[in-house]
């Protein structure tokens, strides 16, 4: 059910002339992840080169980069996570979408979350978390990433947590204590533990296409 009304969504979405970056793209850049195990839909910022190539999100070398911080966390990309952009066409030099992009491409992410219900929300970057909450000036993503929030979509609340866009941390790579990739890794380990307690990945490797492996780990 799911799956199908995605499908609706996503043919849409390919077809979308509603602003102007509908001129200069390869592709749309609808989603990744399997809709069906998702608990937890996560929020980036637009497609980039390699998004735009290849028609997914997050796998240029910032998305590799999240997908190591979150399978260290014990969380999956392919079955915890339905990864959305707030824009799903590039916009040009890798520019931060306008407001009028962000309004234009909103019924999209709106309605792939209203379809998936997720048990939380990832806010990823700036752009995502400005899309959702109004900042005062004193409020950063250095302050506000890794607090539980409340956000409303389409009048349903769901639980949401700010982290630092993996962008960021290509240009931090300190580990010390206080860095922002050592931030990254205390906020994902939070999410693992509040959102998927009952989630052991490492169980995934004895499953019935493992049983060699499996007997040889329960001997
Ligand atoms: S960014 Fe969104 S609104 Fe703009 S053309 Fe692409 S799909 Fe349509």
């Amino acid at each position: 059910m799911k799956k199908n009304c995605l499908e609706i969504v996503r043919q849409k979405c390919e077809s979308c002339q509603g602003c102007a970056l509908a001129k200069n793209r390869n592709n749309v850049v609808f989603s990744d992840g399997d809709a069906s195990t998702a608990r937890i839909v996560l929020i980036g910022e637009a497609p980039g080169e390699m998004e735009d190539e290849t028609g997914r999100p997050f796998v240029g070398r910032a998305g590799q980069l999240l997908t190591e911080f979150l399978s260290d966390a014990g969380i999956s990309r392919d079955k915890d996570l339905y990864i959305i952009n707030t824009v799903k066409c590039r916009p040009p030099e890798n520019r931060v979408p306008t407001d009028e992009e962000k309004a234009a491409c909103r019924k999209f992410l709106d309605a792939q979350i209203d379809i998936i219900k997720p048990d939380a929300i990832i806010l990823c970057g700036a752009t995502a978390l400005k899309s959702f909450v109004n900042l005062d000036k004193k409020q950063t993503i250095s302050k506000v990433r890794g607090q539980w929030m409340t956000i409303t979509v389409d009048g349903v609340d769901y639980k949401a947590m700010t982290i630092f866009h993996p962008s960021y941390l290509l240009r931090n790579h300190s580990m010390a204590e206080g860095s922002p990739r050592r931030l990254m890794q205390q906020d994902l380990k939070n999410i693992k533990d509040t959102i998927l307690p009952d989630v052991n990945h490492v169980d995934d490797v004895t499953s019935d296409n493992n049983v060699a492996f499996g007997s040889l780990v329960s001997a």
